[in-house]
């Protein structure tokens, strides 16, 4: 086990030099996997194959590397918009090609197993940034009618390799959270049951005893923040049918990370997760663990929030009342969906004590005035620009007309929401509603919170998010 330690943090410390920086942007798209792919093509330690073409026509591939007798197989981004695991893929190749000091490791893996991998399994999906392909199927709910190609293509891919064990790899939604831990399921594993009953087969077993391993070893990188997936038997899911097939099989799932919305610190775990996973089948050193480590892992919970404001005064029919506000953040696609803007919504109001925010602000003796709208409409996003932000702060103002102008984006080029054509627009305390409000100590400004985005009174800027256009 020591040993193993000391291998998952040389990758740690080596991953620099094996991360592709072509995949940056966690919303690349086939056209930025597939120059990758054609390259693994010229070098002999890879056999790379069309495995078949997704509805819309664009090529899935197979890649495999090693001579072993134990089979793996490695199949990602099902879901279009989970692209996490995909770039581990490309950072793993970088790894098996560079030339390094783990040349022995790689000899002695090709040696005794044949890895198998599929990345970006919904290349149509991940096109649009979305979940589903581009028949609306979720490809995980269609492992036994096989109606979408990708579907079709996972399935014969692993009916030919017949694998040992086999990685399903998935992001899941940042609420999720390490029990009632208040940290957030950064990873979280599952052994895919295979009937109702969820009866433990020896396959089965297996993928919890690597399951096991596999948290004593990430513990030491994301302690607290592993979990196990919720194990209901799902008849129609993939893991599970091929579970049933007696392959072992192992979800992984990457999560929330604090200040990671790209996710790239997962993204390096995902790659030392794989290694050390490949190693140990390779060893066989998953055998000596235990189920039961798998079996007390945290389930995922839902109780993460983007933001939580804590302990806010507001004023209301002239009665006085204390609550939290839970604030989440949806991603909404722009620029052919190479990129996003935020819409923030009012998750929940009141005592949010068994919540944790990604984000938190601690608004004891803070009052709360809902946004307004300024007045004065303005005629240029120029002009706008002209005015102090602080003094229409001051003012509470969160929301300023724009008249004869039309901006085609839904997001604000400013630190204020726009709102266009003169249309009625009234702020409220509300589940669901955009969070436009003003925090003020007594009678001075001390926060803004515009489109859920908190805007300091001595910075005045904005790190991250925007505001919105309303019209
Ligand atoms: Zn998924």
């Amino acid at each position: 086990m020591a040993q193993d330690i000391q291998f998952a943090w040389s990758l740690y410390h080596g991953y620099e030099n094996y991360k592709d920086k072509h995949l940056s942007n966690r919303r690349f798209k086939y056209s930025n996997i597939l120059p990758l792919i054609h390259h693994l093509k010229n070098k002999n330690i890879f056999t790379v194959k069309k495995a078949g073409e997704s509805a819309e026509g664009r090529d899935i591939y197979l890649i495999s590397i090693g001579n072993g007798d134990k089979k793996i197989f490695c199949w990602s981004q099902m879901h279009g918009d989970e692209p996490t695991a995909t770039a581990a893929l490309f950072d793993i190749f970088n790894f098996f090609l560079t030339e390094n000091h783990f040349t022995d490791f790689k000899h002695f893996l090709f040696d005794n197993t044949t890895i198998n991998f599929m990345p970006m399994v919904n290349p149509d999906g991940a096109e649009l940034f979305q979940r589903r392909n581009i028949f609306e199927i979720d490809l995980n709910r269609d492992a036994t009618q096989n109606q979408s190609p990708e579907a079709k293509i996972l399935y014969s891919a692993f009916n030919e390799i017949k694998p040992d064990f086999g990685f399903n790899l998935h992001d899941q939604d940042r609420a999720y959270s390490a029990g009632l831990s208040g940290k957030s399921a950064a990873i979280s594993f599952l052994a895919p049951p295979f009937d109702y009953a969820k009866t433990l087969s020896e396959s089965r077993t297996n993928s919890m005893k690597l399951i096991s391993e596999q948290y004593n070893l990430l513990s030491d990188f994301i302690p607290g923040h592993i979990t196990k997936y919720q194990d209901d038997y799902e008849p129609r899911a993939f893991g599970d049918n091929f579970t049933k097939s007696g392959s072992s099989i192992v979800l992984i799932e990457s999560g929330g990370w604090r200040d990671d919305r790209e996710k790239e610190f997962l993204r390096k775990i995902n790659f030392i997760s794989l290694l050390t996973s490949f190693k140990s089948i390779a060893e066989e050193s998953y055998l000596t663990e235990k189920i039961e480590t798998y079996q007390s892992l945290p389930n995922n919970e839902k109780l993460m929030m983007d933001f939580i404001i804590r302990h806010i005064t507001v004023r209301k029919f002239q009665t006085k009342y204390i609550v939290d506000i839970g604030i989440n953040y949806e991603e909404v696609n722009i620029n052919k969906n190479y990129s996003f803007y935020y819409k923030a919504k009012i998750e929940d109001i009141g005592d949010l004590s068994v919540y944790s925010g990604y984000k938190e602000l601690d608004a004891t003796g803070l009052t709360l005035i809902i946004g307004k709208t300024y007045e004065t409409e303005f005629n240029s996003v120029n002009e706008i620009k002209s005015v102090d932000p602080s003094s229409l702060l001051q003012k509470g103002i969160t929301n300023l007309k724009l008249s004869n102008v039309d901006i085609e984006n839904n997001y604000s080029p400013v630190l204020f929401n726009i709102i266009l054509n003169n249309i009625e627009r009234k702020e409220e305390l509300k589940e669901e509603a955009v969070p436009n409000f003003i925090l003020c100590d007594g009678r001075k400004f001390k926060y803004a919170i515009i489109n859920g985005f908190l805007i300091k009174a001595n910075t005045m800027g904005r790190k991250e998010g925007n505001a919105l256009i309303f019209k």
